[in-house]
This record gives C-alpha cells, structure tokens and sequence, in this order.
C-alpha cells in the first residue's frame, strides 16, 4: 500500500529510487559502488574487520579472566559475550553479504545498511532487554568500522558507478534517507551517488536545503518521521516540488511520476537554449545574474548556466568537517584563485567564513554546555570572524592574494554594529600592510557589506559611508525579523518572504542603495524563487545571485517583465496588508 508522507519542498524535480536509510551519525560512512571483480576482496575486508573485532573482544575476556574471580565484573564478561555473538550473528553477516554481492555496496555501506535493518527488528521487539541489545549492535558495527577506516578499499569513493558498465543494464537509483543531514554532510554527497534526499528534521532554507538546491537534486526537508516509516530498500518517490514523499507507490503512480520526471527533462533542456540568451527585461533593463557557490568546483555549473559572475562563494564550506582543522592562508589562497580561474575573468564575490548557527564547524559539536543558548544569536559569521583575529588575518590575505589572479569581492556576513565594521575594515587594512611587509602580491577587491540583519536594513546610510556594495541575505533577514528559528520545520509555516515587515527592510535597503549609485543585489533564497521574481525586479533590483540550477528559469521570467508596470505594482504590494494575496496579481 503506497503511503505519503509530507514534508517541505526544497529542490524542484522527481527522484525515483531504492530507499538506503542512514543513520544520522553515520552519514559520514563512505558510499560508493565497487566493481564486480571487487566484491571477493571487499567482503574479505569486512572479514578481517570482524576478526579484528573478535580478537579484541577476546582479549578482554582474557585479561578480565587474569584478574581472578574476585575482580572479574560478571555484567562486562556477559556484555562481551553478547558482542562476540552479535558479531557472528548470521543475519548481519549474510545480509552485509547480499548489499556486497547484489547491490555492490562498498563494506562500510553495506554494514551500516545492514546495521539499520536489524536495528529496526530489535526496535520492534517487545521484550525491553533484547531491545536493548540494538545498543550492542551499534556498538559492534562502530568497532568494525574503526578498524576499517585504517584498511581503506582500494576503489575509490566517488568513482564512476560500475554497476553502469558492461552489459549496460543499469540499475535502480538510490534515494537517501536520513534523520538529519549536516551541510557538511551534504557536500559529501555532492560526489555521491544518490538522486535524492528526504531528512525527518529541517527548514526550507536550512542549509542543508541548500545545498541540496545547489547539487539540483529532488528533496524534500521537514519530512518528520519519513526515516522510521520508510524501510531499506523500499521503493520512494520524491517529489520536490510539492514536498511529498510516495512509498512503496503502485504501478499507476510510478508511472505517472515517470511521466513527470521525463516533462521536467524535457522543461530543463528547453531552458538550457537560454543559456547565452541576454538577461534583459522587456523595457530594456539589463538585469545581473549571478551564481552562489559552495565549492570552487561549482563554477563550471555556475558558468554551464550562463551566470555572470558569482556573487555569493561560502567560503565557510571550505571550513567545515574538518576535526579542527582548519584550512590555512595557503590552502584558501589555492582553493579562492581555483574560483577565479573557473570563472574565467568574471567576477568572485567571496564571502568571509559564516560558521555558526545551523553550519557548525563539526556535526553535533556545539560548544560544551552551551546547548541552552540559541548559536543563530550567538557567536556565527563575522562575529565569530573577530573573536578569532588571526585566523580572519588569514582569510583575508588568502581572498587578497587571490584577487591578483582576476576580479574578486571581498563580502562580510551579518554586520550590524559599526564598531564591528570599524574592526573590520581595521583587519582588511592590516591584512593589506601584512602582505606588503612580506613582499607578497595582491589585487584590488571591492568590499561588500550583507544586510541580513533588520539593525543593518534600518542603517543602511552607515553601511554606504563605508563599502562598495550591499548584497542582502534574505535568508537571515527574514529569519530575524520574524524570530523564525530557519532551520527548524516546526515554524516554517510562519517563514514568511513577503511579510510587509521584511518587504520594508529590503525596499528600503535597494532604494538608498539605487539613489546613491551602489550596487546592490539579493543572494538569499529569494533570489532564485521564480515567485519572486517580478516583485524584486519592481522593488527597483536589478542583480540576483542564485544557485546555478535556478538561474534560467529566473531569466525566462525576467525576458518576461515589464519594469516600469512592475514598479506600481510593487508598491501597491508593498502598501498591503496581506501581500501575498496579491502576489498572483
Ligand atoms: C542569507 O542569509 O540570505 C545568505 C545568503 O547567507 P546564508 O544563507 O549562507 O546564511
Ligand atoms: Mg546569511
């Protein structure tokens, strides 16, 4: 029987697939296909895993039976009993064995997998003491697993699918479920092989969200309890559109979503004929499209979309899962010139690392006993960035080192304070006098302030005195003018982009930005829902910065606009009290 379960759209499209079900704390577990003629020497790995294990086990049980019957703890003896049986457990080998042989998971995929079945049977039992055990399980798979990290397979992760090759006769898609997907996590599975995603937890511009925009697969966020009712292997229909999740669906609907999977193809082919198509509106304005990026990588993306330039690089993503190491001057410095050769002479707008809230440097890290404070509040982006001089020193002679190799914006996040862009403005000088001293080659940028605070949008003419250029983060700017937590699903319904409170702060923002002559532009989700678009454009903007995958259905609707018409209708939105209902209008 198909069950739905609802959860909130957040990149377009229809993913049709086998379920694989990964445990929050182990999505960090490598997934990859191996060879066929691999499949004797993985399983051979995962044998020396188990008999690693065992060997240690027994020696405990060794060295606890040396201690004598006085001292032997009888509760541990018969907890490693357990162990060295679970280890043996035929279920868990033979089931390990079959993703190995029929699915050609790599070993470290196919344990956790197999972890995640049983796991689900010993939630199930009535008995509370076996359903303990599912703890000893656990237990045991992370042992083998810590002994594998140090036997790496010989294929390499994110290396073709082999289950592509030779007889052609390609198999189903994998779609990934998951209790919660950390945005470092979800860069993981930029190289990886999953056509979708569902997570239970979630905000529509979480960033998990939005990296999942930006690899443009179908994903739906918020999906609460889609992880316990969806089973492995399951079959699943992700619609990203609508926010819906089909399991096990029946011929009709797998049909039907077939049939709009190849109209979406056939949609995005159509609009990839816009790709050098000029961004102009039908009065004549030129309009700026261009690209947010996570990864240097993503400028091929960014160009393939026809973006000219980017206007937001998160830099912090260069920062993140990295057990506290943190990328030196050197390391940025390759991986920002990497940026500006992508693209090509066209601009980089790199914004200073934005840690903090829902992009912790690590997975669940938060800093001890501070788990009542709220991080969206607290130490992130560029406050974070001044509480740890030397390491923004660095940044910023990376990003001025690397705008010698093409044009590069240096872009500060979540500024509101004007003794923080005295501090800052402070740092880039001495950043500059440090390069010099050192003989070391850099470029010009222009500096760029983001309004993603309502105390920045209600000062904007402090932020003129002072940069080049303004680029608002609606993303946050909605988040704290609404006190709408963006991460959580729970109040996302009240996450609202044309509240009249923020269409004030962002009016405001574009139009003394426009009278005196400084750039502005919007590199907050807002920019690239195609819902938006004509209001943005009357509200007076004329550059938009997006993920690559939205940049041509937000030009079609741009070669669309008539600018002038769109200016009175903006205000009359703009004047209402409900302005959604005349977003339609
Ligand atoms: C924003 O807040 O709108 C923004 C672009 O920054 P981020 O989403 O990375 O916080
Ligand atoms: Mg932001």
């Amino acid at each position: 029987m198909t069950i739905s379960v609802h959860g909130l759209a957040v990149s377009r499209g229809i993913a049709i697939g086998r379920a694989v079900i990964v445990a929050s704390s182990r999505v960090d577990v490598a997934h990859y296909f191996i060879p066929v003629d691999q499949i004797e020497s993985e399983i051979e790995r995962l044998r020396q895993a188990r008999n690693a294990v065992a060997e240690e086990i027994t020696k405990v049980q060794h060295s606890l039976h040396d201690l004598g019957p006085n001292d032997a703890h009888p509760e541990l003896t018969a907890l490693l009993d357990v162990h060295l049986m679970l280890l043996q457990d035929e279920q868990l080998t033979s089931g390990v064995k079959h993703w190995i042989i029929d699915r050609h998971y790599n070993a470290e995929w196919a344990l956790t997998t197999q972890l995640e079945v049983i796991a689900r049977q010993f939630d199930e039992m009535e008995d509370p003491y076996l359903r303990e055990r599912k703890a000893d399980l656990e237990q045991v798979v992370e042992r083998m697993l810590r002994f594998m990290r140090g036997v790496a397979s010989p294929v390499a992760a994110g290396a073709e699918d082999p289950r592509h090759s030779g007889d052609g006769s390609a198999e189903a898609p994998l779609v990934l479920i998951a209790h919660d997907l950390s945005p470092a996590d979800m860069l993981q599975f930029k190289q990886s092989v999953f056509a979708g995603f569902v997570t239970d937890v979630g905000g529509k511009t979480s960033h998990t969200a939005i990296v999942a925009r930006s690899m443009d697969i179908p994903a739906v966020v918020g999906a609460r309890s889609a992880s316990h009712i969806i089973k492995q292997d399951d079959w699943v229909i992700i619609d990203g559109d609508a926010g819906v999740v089909l399991v096990d669906p029946s011929p009709i609907l797998l049909a039907e979503y077939g049939f709009k999977q190849r109209q979406g193809e056939v949609e995005r082919e159509r609009l990839s004929r816009l790709k050098n198509t000029p961004a102009v509106t039908l009065d004549g304005q030129k309009i700026e499209l261009l690209a947010n990026i996570e990864q240097p990588e993503d400028t091929a993306a960014a160009l393939k979309a026809g973006a000219v330039g980017v206007g937001l690089f998160r830099s912090e993503f260069l920062f993140m899962g990295r057990s506290g190491n943190l990328p030196d001057e050197d390391e940025q410095y390759q991986a920002y010139c990497r940026a500006v050769e992508g693209m090509q002479g066209l601009p980089v707008t790199i914004r200073t690392v934005d840690v903090g809230a829902d992009k912790p440097l690590e997975r669940g890290v938060s800093r001890s006993g501070e788990d009542h404070l709220n991080p969206a509040l607290g130490l992130r982006a560029i406050r974070w960035s001044l509480a740890e001089p030397s390491m923004f020193l660095a940044q910023l002679r990376a990003i001025l080192r690397a705008a010698a190799h093409g044009p590069v914006n240096l872009l500060i996040p979540m500024l509101a304070h004007a003794s923080e862009i005295r501090q800052t403005l402070a740092l880039v000088g001495r950043a500059r006098e440090q390069l010099d001293n050192a003989g070391t080659p850099y470029g010009h940028v222009k500096l760029g302030a983001m309004i993603e605070v309502p105390a920045a949008a209600l000062t904007i003419p402090l932020f003129l005195r002072h940069f080049d250029f303004l680029s608002i983060g609606t993303n946050d700017l909605i988040q704290y003018t609404l006190a709408i937590d963006r991460a959580d699903e729970a109040v996302s319904h009240l996450y609202d982009p044309v509240h009249p409170a923020v269409l004030h702060l962002l009016a405001g923002t574009i139009s003394q930005c426009n009278a005196q002559g400084k750039g502005v532009s919007v590199c907050g989700e807002m920019a690239g829902d195609v819902s938006l678009t004509r209001l943005l454009l009357g509200l007076g903007l004329r550059s938009f910065s997006m993920h690559p995958s939205q940049i041509l259905a937000v030009k079609q609707q741009i070669l669309r606009c008539d600018t002038t018409r769109l200016q009175t209708w903006a205000q009359s939105v703009l004047a209402a009290e409900d302005p959604a209902a005349l977003m339609t209008d």
